[in-house]
Parts: C-alpha cells; structure tokens; sequence
C-alpha cells in the first residue's frame, strides 16, 4: 500500500511540472518537457491503478472486460517518454529549431507500432506480450515487439545523451543546467536497468523502481529551473529571431569567450577574415571593439584583400544575459553593418557642406567689389542699418567718412587704367589694414571709398583719415608710376551730423565738397548745424 501512495505522490509531481512546463509553452523546449513530464504521470497513474486492481478488483475494477487494461494503459505513457527527451535535446541544443512533422513521424513509428500491437489481441498481443497471462503465475517477459521498443528507446535515450554531454563540453554557459537535466534522467534510468534486470532483493517482489525515479528527476529539474534558468535563458540564445536577424548577433559568456552565434553574425565575420570559433575571447577576436574594457559603440572592419575598399562600418550594441535571479550569466553583442548609412551619411553631409560653400560665396560675391575686395555699397548700407542704430542705443558716437581721389581722371590719362586700378587696390589694402577689425571699408562706386568707424567722434574719426591720407601719399608706385597721390574726404558723425543713412550720407558729402573746394588732400569734418 506504501508503494501504491509513493506511486500517487509521483504522479502528482511528475504532473505538477507537466503543468508547469506547458504554462511555459512560449519557450520553445518547453512543450517536450511537458510531454515527457505527462509520460510519466501517465505511467505512475496507471502502474498504481494495476497494482490496486491486482490487489483489490472490487475497488479497482477493469474496464472493457479486459484483465490487461491498465497494464496496456501504463505502456502509452512509457511510449512518449523517448520521443519526447530527443525533440527536447535536438530543440535544447540547437540542433533543430522548429520540429516538423517529419521528425516526429520519425521517432513515433516504432512506438506506434508497439502501442498497436499492445492494444490488439492474438498476434499482436504475442508479440507484444509475449505468453504473459494476467492474473496466472506467469511473469511479464515481453514479446519482440517490447523488446524492440526496448531496444528503440535506449538507442534513442544514448542520442540525445551523447547530445546533451556534447553540448554541455562545448557550451560552458549551459553546461550546469544540461549536466542537471542529465543527472535527472540518470536517476530514471538506472532504477529503470534495475527493474528490467530484477537486480532486486526477492522480497521487493515484481515492483518497478522507475517511478521513484520521476520523483527525484522532477525535484532536480525544479531546482535547475530556480538556480539556473532552465527554460528560461537558453531560448534567449537560440530563438528564430536569433536565427532569422538580419543584425550579427553573438553570445559570449561573463569572460568574453564566445559561446554562439547567428547565422549572419556568422556570414559578416567570414567574410571581413575574422576567426569567430567557438570558446574563442572576443577580446581576442575584435581587439578594436574594447576601449578601456567597454566595448565601443561603433567598429570599422578592413576587409581583406582589398586595402582601397571603403572599411565596414558596424553599430555594436551589448545586452547583459541574466538569469532568472538576475545574475549577469553572459552577454549578448548585436552588430549593425551601418556602411551603406554612413555613406548616404557622408555624401548629404558634403553635399550640404557644399550648398552651404556656394551660398557663402555668392553671397560674398554680391557684397564685395571684385576689384579691390571691400564690400560694396549695398553691403555698407545693409551694415549702416545696424550700426547706426546701434550707435544711437549704446550712446556712442560713429564716424563716417567719404573719400574720393584728388584729379584721378588725370592719373587715368597719364599712366593708364591699369595703374589707376593698381591704385584703387593699394588704397582698398590701406584702408583695410589701417582700420580697427570692426571698422567697414568700402567702395562705394568709381573711385569714391566709404569708411564706417563705429564709436570714434569727429576728432579721433579725423585722425584715423588724416593718417590714412597721410599713408597714401607715401605710397610708392616705383619708377612708372605716379606718386604724391591723394584723396580728399569729408566726415559725418552719428548723432552730432545724423541720425539716419540717408542724412548721414548727405552730411558727409557736403564735407567732401567742401574738401574739394578747400584745395583737396584734405578731411574737412562737417559742421555742425
Ligand atoms: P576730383 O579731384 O575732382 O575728384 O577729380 P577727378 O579726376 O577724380 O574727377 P572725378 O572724381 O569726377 O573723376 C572720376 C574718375 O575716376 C573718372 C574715371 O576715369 C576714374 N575712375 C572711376 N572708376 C575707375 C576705375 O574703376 N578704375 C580706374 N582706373 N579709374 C576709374
Ligand atoms: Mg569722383
Ligand atoms: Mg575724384
């Protein structure tokens, strides 16, 4: 009776993590580990109603009339059991990531056979049964077909075995989870070898063993599903996303060694000549992406062969991979080929810079004299619109002088035109050098120049053109050229003379005149009205 209660607690467990496994569906391993979990149930659920039906038929009856009911039952759940361990190894590992419908048609041939001669009579239940009786003396050895099955199952067993310890040497990072998995499973089946085997006391009587295995197997996967995310972490590394994304992804552990990657992670390291093996330090590999320990945001790769190709240029994003107890179990790097971007990138960037060049410089043109470089009118008069009010708000004085050369139609006729404009472009240097950085020289037409000398009165505004004049006539044009030259020039001072451009303008003209009157080469300040 104790055996028949400790066959109860395992069918509960066993269905307890059947349930838990199926809520978890959304992870791919998942529905396999819940298939194989309800295998179990279903075989402790049936082996304990055939040993209380051997017991006590009254309380247990049979159903259809027939005596090996539950016996045959029992046989359905211990049929799932191989099939679903290798659809749960070759998801875990990555060996397969969807499982079709061939795959299990694959694995579920021989058991569905079995299960078909287990539920027909005549021959099919001697081959499956063997000359078993129910009820007699006679003892369970099982026909060809059971031990086909047999058989079958532990070949398959072995695969996925061999898989999950392969798997566990080559990926550290699961290697506790998978080891647990396998320990669970060994548990199972070395009670199960004992059963089969009868390496049991006599007294035990025909028990099986297996059972209290699923019991113990069931805690170890609780426990590797608290403490190390089974079910949880590996679908991270391996999903179709994973598999499907155009981005390079790679999976390292906490130490840098490369755990895994994706299909185009893949392809882009091949072909830009990196090694990308397995267990390999991604320090080692990518010795670029690590500035100071942090991996950089951005990484250019040479490809090979090809010194004059334009360098890869790829985004690199890492994410930590925890744990279900948030512990930094490894990291996840996703790359970005961002060449083809930055490219665009560049060429609107130097596009832009040279619409903004061509800007600058027809703007330059429309301002400036082509001759000599000052600005020219319309420019001193965009410039007067400021710096007159300016002047008046912060109550400083701006003087304004209008120069214009003395008898330059002469100096034309003498030495010609060329020389005269060599003298238009020496008195432009003049004036430009001679001034403050932000007095404007311009040229305001012909042979006429336009000083504007914000926050100089009529004195000092007087003294920087008698300097200038002075500097002119010291100008030296060499053997054939003219010398003694000068220009005359009248000066008008904000707010003394004028408020605004146009009296400005008129004011400093008058002085000019009066310049020209008084005998030239002179700077005649206006007077005051
Ligand atoms: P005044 O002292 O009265 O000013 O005598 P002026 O000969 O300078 O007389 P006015 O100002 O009327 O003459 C302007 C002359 O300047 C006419 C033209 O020959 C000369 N001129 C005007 N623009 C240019 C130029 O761009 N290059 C050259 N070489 N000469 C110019
Ligand atoms: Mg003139
Ligand atoms: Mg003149």
């Amino acid at each position: 009776m104790l055996f028949v209660a400790a066959l109860f607690v395992s069918c509960l467990v066993t269905l307890g993590m059947m349930v838990f496994a199926w809520q978890r569906r959304d992870v791919r391993t998942a529905p396999a580990i819940a298939v194989l979990m309800g295998g179990l149930s279903w075989w402790t659920f049936c082996y304990a109603l055939l040993i209380l039906h051997i017991r006590h038929p009254d309380v247990v009856p049979t159903l259809f009339n027939d005596p090996l009911f539950w016996f045959r039952l029992m046989f359905v759940g211990v049929s799932v059991l191989p099939a679903a361990l290798i659809i749960f190894v070759l998801q875990y590992t990555g060996y397969r990531q969807r499982i079709g419908l061939r795959l299990i048609g694959l694995v579920a041939v021989i058991p569905t056979l079995c299960m078909i001669a287990n539920f027909t009579e005549g021959f099919g239940h001697q081959w499956f049964m063997g000359d078993f009786e129910p009820g007699g003396e006679s003892v369970f050895k099982g026909g060809p077909a059971f031990w086909l099955h047999t058989l079958y199952s532990y070949i398959v067993m072995f695969i996925a075995y061999f898989l999950l310890i392969r798997f566990a040497i080559q990926n550290p990072q699961y290697r506790r989870q998978a080891l647990l998995f396998l320990a669970g499973n060994m548990v199972v089946l070395i009670l199960n070898v004992v059963t089969i085997m009868q390496w049991m006391p006599e007294s035990w009587g025909k028990l099986d063993l297996s059972p209290f295995g699923f019991v113990v197997a069931s805690m170890i996967m609780a426990l590797n599903i608290r403490r190390e995310g089974f079910l949880d972490l590996m679908p991270v590394a391996r999903s179709l996303v994973f598999e499907r994304m155009a981005d390079g992804v790679l999976v390292t552990d906490t130490r840098g060694r490369l755990l895994d990657q994706n299909p185009a992670a893949q392809a882009l390291f091949t072909r830009a000549g990196v090694d990308m093996s397995r267990g390999r330090l991604l320090q080692e590999a990518l010795p670029g992406m690590f500035q100071g320990g942090r991996p950089a945001e951005e990484l250019t790769l040479q490809p090979p062969g090809d010194e004059a190709r334009r360098p890869w240029q790829l985004n690199v994003r890492r994410t930590e991979l925890r744990n279900r107890r948030s512990q930094v179990k490894g990291y996840v790097y996703g790359f970005r080929d961002v060449t083809e971007l930055k490219e665009v990138e560049d060429s609107l960037r130097q596009q832009l810079a040279d619409n903004e060049a061509l800007r600058r410089a027809l703007k330059e043109e429309s301002i400036r004299d082509p001759l000599t470089g000052l600005y020219n009118r319309r420019w001193l008069d965009e410039v007067l619109e400021q710096e007159i009010p300016r002047a008046l708000r912060e109550q400083q004085p701006l003087s304004f002088c209008v120069m214009d050369l003395d008898h330059f139609k002469q100096v034309n006729d003498n030495w010609g035109h060329d020389v005269g404009d060599r003298i238009l472009v020496a008195l432009a240097r003049l004036l430009t050098e001679g001034s403050r950085k932000h007095d404007v020289a311009a040229r305001f037409g012909g042979e006429e120049f336009v000083l504007v000398l914000p926050g100089l009165d009529a004195t000092r505004g007087r003294e920087v053109v008698e300097r200038l004049l002075k500097a002119f006539s010291e100008l030296d044009f060499g053997a054939g050229g003219p010398d003694n030259l000068t220009f005359s020039a009248g000066l008008a001072v904000v707010p003394d003379h004028a408020s605004d451009r146009e009296n400005l303008f008129k004011m400093a003209d008058r002085a000019l005149y009066r310049a020209k009157e008084a005998g030239r080469n002179r700077v005649v300040v206006q007077d005051i009205a």
